[in-house]
């Protein structure tokens, strides 16, 4: 079975994890901008990761066999500093035409801050203006459904944005509905130890149906890995869904999620 893991950090993971996917069947994956696990101190340091996303990973993925695409923004946990990331966005919009670049994300909030909520608002003009996808970060645990709620109401309140260019992603039971039901894509994060387990997540798939739903593993530089995509297959496989389905869910609907960019080339599987 063929896979591709929409949310990952590959600058984060080795060349086993890479060869790993590979084994498996990961044939693409896309790449959001987000927190380094540290504060920058400068747009510059944003410069050479924006660099890195575009230019490195690429190279290194296809050494596997895998096509890696990403995403550019500056992340919710950095917005904070408003000036910093008014430097930042200035950087993206010369990026967009670059051939591995998807769109604007993960851009969302962390904390639901009056800050944050003004830069990933400068973001989402961005996003409107140059007419790209979005990738949404939602807030961890106790402030995901407010934050959640404040993402999604911005997003429908603004006529230029249209929900089906958009994924709100790390949805739990409590937020997967807010996002389908507003016409946006929803994305299950397997992440144990701060989001869900294959088992919620095939459970919730079961619930929800598999319509506009896109699995990934998020893996970055903390406790994940690319396994939790494959261990979500193989849970969702186990209680009896057939393989045509499971293909539904971990390649087709990104194929349909990515394909509105015309830069994504693979095409859903009949
Ligand atoms: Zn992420």
């Amino acid at each position: 079975m063929r896979f591709i893991d929409p949310h990952i950090h590959c600058v984060s993971r080795t060349t086993d994890d890479y060869q790993y996917m590979a084994r498996c069947g990961v044939v693409a994956v896309s790449e959001p901008a987000f927190w380094a696990g540290y504060d920058r101190s400068s747009a510059s340091s944003f410069a050479d990761y924006f660099r890195h996303l575009m230019e490195v990973e690429p190279k290194r993925a296809a050494r596997y066999g895998i096509d890696h695409y990403c995403w550019l923004c500056i992340n919710a946990k950095e917005a904070e500093d408003v000036q910093l990331s008014r430097e930042v966005i200035k950087l993206i919009p010369p990026l967009l035409d670059h051939p591995r670049v998807l769109g604007i994300g993960e851009i969302g909030l962390n904390k639901n801050t009056r800050n944050e909520i003004t830069v990933f608002e400068e973001q989402v003009e961005i996003a409107a203006k140059y007419d790209q996808l979005i990738l949404i970060h939602t807030p961890h645990l106790e402030d995901k459904h407010k934050g959640t709620s404040i993402i999604t109401s911005i997003l429908k309140n603004d006529k230029r944005i249209k929900p089906e260019r958009v994924l709100v992603d790390h949805c739990e039971e409590h937020t997967f509905r807010m996002a389908r039901e507003n016409g946006f894509w929803a994305g299950l994060t397997i992440y144990p130890v701060s989001k869900v387990t294959p088992q919620r997540a095939a459970d919730m798939l079961e619930v929800f149906g598999t319509k506009m739903v896109c699995v990934n593993s998020a893996s970055d530089w903390g406790e994940s890995g690319p396994n939790y995509l494959t261990d979500t297959c193989l849970e969702f496989r186990r209680r009896g869904h057939s393989e045509a389905e499971a293909t539904e869910v971990f390649y087709n609907n990104p194929c349909r999620f990515f394909g509105q960019s015309a830069k994504w080339k693979l095409k859903p599987i009949a």
